[in-house]
């Protein structure tokens, strides 16, 4: 078993949210950094904004690139992707 699949099977990684977005923790131009889509109902999804409604599950990512790649993978491996 691959060290991934071997991780994705615990318990405590099934239970992290299965949708993930870029999000801007600074005021900058581009993300920087990932969090679960937010479940409040009058935080639209198309917003990258970090609110009080968004929980802490904020992770900084320096790289837009990365913080746009790393939100994208985790959803299809979370979400949409089993
Ligand atoms: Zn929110």
């Amino acid at each position: 078993m691959s060290a991934l699949n071997r991780v994705r099977r615990q318990p405590s990684i099934q239970a992290l949210p299965a949708r993930w977005r870029p999000v801007y923790v600074k005021a900058g131009s581009e993300p920087d950094g990932i969090a679960p889509v937010c479940s409040d109902p009058d935080h639209e999804e198309v917003d990258g904004g970090v609110y009080d409604c968004c929980g802490e599950l904020v992770i900084e990512v320096p790289d837009p690139h990365l913080a746009e790649y790393l939100a994208a993978l985790l959803t299809a491996d979370r979400g949409e992707g089993r």
